[in-house]
């Protein structure tokens, strides 16, 4: 993945990794901010090679760049600044891979995107649906982006996967915002979602099993495999028109096991990209 530092050398068509190293808006412990030079460091660290399973090589392909992180310290109205940010990245008519960063990252991030596509479906893989309306008095929480995105209509639609967590309060959201959900209890019916647009995909890594991921904030054991959710990125039938990996928490992953398995995904997720272009607006 090389290292694209300006703006005047991304090329139409580029699938581009942006570090988003905030987790100010996490709603039970912070740590993610440190996850995209993990996982860059993983990604790096020679103990793997950097092909896709498809067997596309990730490290010689031109179209695949690193930006490099967005510059958020300090900033005070986060969400308006990463907004601006991924839109301005993706005016070069490029495609992103967000590495987060906690899940409040996607709001702004899905608000940009939307504006390059006419329509603009998410899969949202996750243990919990962060569908709260607001989350100790915060609206921006990790735990509320999806009700961000739905209230605005930044999506035609959202499929949840994954979830084993849903509460009398997101049940009520889900139905609000017509939300499809296939939680854990029906997770074979997952390959058998139509899509028709170009689809956004969000990963909280804490949809894998703790077994698998290890380094996340929110365990919720009797999740997906790290087999799974590669066959699920692998089967999808539609271009990806952005993604982003959220939730990795490199305070709980002392073995390096979840930033070897964040590598992976966005090795997977990357791979997808390139092997099917979409048309912007
Ligand atoms: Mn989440
Ligand atoms: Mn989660």
């Amino acid at each position: 993945m090389r290292v694209i530092r300006r703006f005047e050398n991304l090329q139409s068509g580029m699938v581009a990794v942006v570090g988003i190293p905030f987790d100010a808006n996490s709603s039970f412990m912070q740590g993610p901010a440190l996850a995209p030079a993990k996982i860059r460091k993983a990604w790096n660290s020679g103990s793997m090679n950097l092909c896709a399973e498809s067997g596309i090589d990730l490290d010689t392909q031109p179209n695949f760049v690193d930006l490099g992180d967005l510059d958020i310290a300090g900033a005070p109205a986060i969400v308006e600044k990463i907004e601006k940010a991924i839109g301005e990245f993706l005016s070069h008519n490029i495609r992103i891979i967000s590495l987060g960063g906690d899940h409040a990252i996607t709001y702004p991030v899905v608000k940009s995107c939307s504006t390059r596509f006419a329509k603009l479906d998410i899969l949202h893989l996750d243990a919990h649906p962060d569908l709260y309306d607001s989350y100790d008095g915060n609206r921006y929480s990790n735990a509320c982006p999806f009700a961000r995105i739905m209230e605005e209509k930044l999506a035609s639609r959202l499929v949840q996967v994954g979830i084993r967590t849903l509460n009398p309060h997101q049940r009520k959201q889900a139905r609000r915002f017509g939300v499809k959900i296939i939680d854990m209890q029906n997770l074979h019916k997952a390959s058998a979602i139509q899509w028709e647009n170009p689809l956004y995909l969000s990963i909280d890594l804490d949809v894998l099993d703790p077994a698998f991921a290890p380094g996340v904030s929110h365990y919720e054991p009797g999740g997906m495999s790290t087999r799974q959710v590669i066959e699920l990125i692998q089967g999808l039938p539609v271009p990806i028109a952005g993604a982003d990996i959220v939730e990795f928490n490199p305070k709980r992953d002392p073995q390096e096991i979840t930033a070897m398995v964040a590598a992976k995904i966005l090795k997977e997720v990357a791979a997808r990209m390139l092997e099917l272009p979409v048309e912007v607006i």
